[in-house]
């Protein structure tokens, strides 16, 4: 084993450490939920600038297992598996997109999109599912009984979990909503193998079954309340600033739904902070779906209160959550960076992932949500001109191609589709295909 050392603790400061291999998930003393908590002494042992070579000659190279970004960070991550206990599909490493002519056109041209829909099973799930799995995997190595790793999932949870369960041999569980992920979302899990159960009801409706079934059968939860996956998240955080020669944004914009990706994200800008990577923070915004908003609604009351909400079916199916639980992570991260939540609505989200699409990208309709806030942002004069602006895409684009087309067919509720771009059918016919042809260059760009 490492010299490193990372436990469970309460994010409320109960005392009490617990190892990372222990099956536990709320504090005992008070209920509310763990971190992992690293040996900060240790980790700044070694200086930042021996950190930052380590951590570039890893990066997207091929010694196992530290090409994936996420184990290239393995120290700062997740210190207590073994190596050959790893469950790898060497993620991270995504594409930073420079957005510049979008970027252009809405008054932000220092604007950056993290690509994190170029991981495995094609959203940035699989930084924290690597961990999860791998700690699972070493566990039973150590002579842990658990039957099988289950999740409740908006789609892309269960869609990573199925895949590196595979990869491990160890039986996977997901829980969906019926009728609620995109078919794309639906057969990952089924292709590879795992018991996928199509609840009727909704997401919050999973996450309840999920938590009873694993609480009485062996069975590890691999829900976000789990924190081990928020370590691997973390990354996208250090990831990006090793992309930016650790030169910190201004701005990073990331759609949330159950708060698990923007307290990672926070964490690991705070945790690079305190091993004096970098000496400020960047302004972190949490993007909301206007119909599943309950932390804006808690940040329009200075964080006082929380109430769960219903959440309405919104495009942005993977942040249809109105009970999330991640809430306490995700507002304790927000109030240190002074950060701020917004919203966007059905027709703003979709129309700015489509003003998006037109300059080259294809998003999915959770990073419309942080576009149209992004928009918002820049029309209030919070963004301008100077400022260097990161956008987090959650997942690929072609995951969700069910949205796209509804989009352009306008067929979306309570959406008036301003980019709708669909076929034009001709019969095969030199004359007819030239002449539709040129009149239509005529009005296009
Ligand atoms: C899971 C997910 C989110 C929301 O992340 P949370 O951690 O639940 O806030 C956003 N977009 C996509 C594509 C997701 O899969
Ligand atoms: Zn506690």
């Amino acid at each position: 084993m490492m010299k490193y050392r990372a436990w469970f603790q309460c994010i409320k400061g109960c005392s009490g450490k617990h190892e990372l291999s222990e099956i536990i998930y709320r504090c005992p003393k008070c209920n509310n939920l763990l971190e992992v908590v690293h040996d900060m002494e240790l980790l700044k042992q070694r200086s930042t600038a021996e950190w930052k070579e380590l951590f570039d000659t890893r990066y997207k190279r091929s010694s196992w297992p530290y090409g994936s970004s996420v184990w290239g960070k393995k120290e700062l991550v997740c210190p207590n598996v073994e190596n050959e206990n790893i469950v790898s599909a060497y993620e991270g490493g995504s594409n930073l997109f420079w957005a510049e002519r979008l970027g252009r056109e809405v008054g932000a041209p220092d604007l950056w999109i993290k690509q994190c829909g170029n991981n495995h099973t094609g959203s940035f799930k699989d930084l924290g599912i690597t961990v999860l799995v791998s700690m699972v995997k070493q566990m039973i190595a150590d002579g842990q009984k658990i039957n099988a790793v289950a999740c409740a999932s908006t789609g892309d949870t269960s869609a990573s979990l199925a895949a590196y369960c595979a990869m491990a041999g160890i039986q996977a569980i997901v829980f969906l909503p019926k009728h609620k992920v995109s078919n794309a979302q639906l057969i990952q899990p089924l292709a590879n193998g795992a018991l996928t159960v199509s609840l009727e009801t909704d997401f919050d409706g999973c996450m309840k079954m999920v938590q009873k079934i694993c609480s009485e059968n062996n069975i590890y939860l691999a829900n976000s309340m789990n924190s081990l996956r928020i370590e691997g998240q973390k990354t996208i955080s250090i990831e990006l600033l090793q992309q930016f020669d650790w030169k910190v944004p201004d701005v990073i914009i990331v759609p949330g739904g159950n708060l698990g990706n923007i307290s990672a994200i926070g964490k690991g800008f705070l945790m690079m902070r305190e091993l004096g990577f970098i000496d400020s923070l960047p302004n972190l915004i949490c993007a909301q779906a206007q119909i599943a908003n309950p932390l804006y609604l808690s940040y329009l009351n200075g964080f006082n209160e929380f109430h769960s909400v219903k959440a309405e079916k919104t495009a942005a199916s993977a942040i249809q959550i109105g009970d999330p639980v991640s809430r306490d992570k995700a507002i304790k991260i927000l109030k240190q960076f002074n950060g701020k939540v917004e919203q966007a609505s059905e027709d703003e989200l979709a129309n700015a992932a489509a003003k998006a699409d037109r300059t080259g990208l294809l998003n999915c309709p959770h990073t419309g949500v942080a576009l149209a806030v992004l928009l918002k942002l820049i029309k209030r004069g919070e963004i301008s001109q100077e400022h260097k602006v990161v956008v987090i895409s959650t997942a690929n684009g072609l995951k969700f191609a069910d949205f796209q087309l509804r989009y352009h067919e306008s067929r979306l509720p309570d959406v008036t589709s301003h980019y709708a771009n669909l076929p034009v059918e001709l019969p095969a016919e030199y004359e007819i295909v030239k002449n539709t042809i040129l009149e239509k260059l005529e009005h296009s760009f």
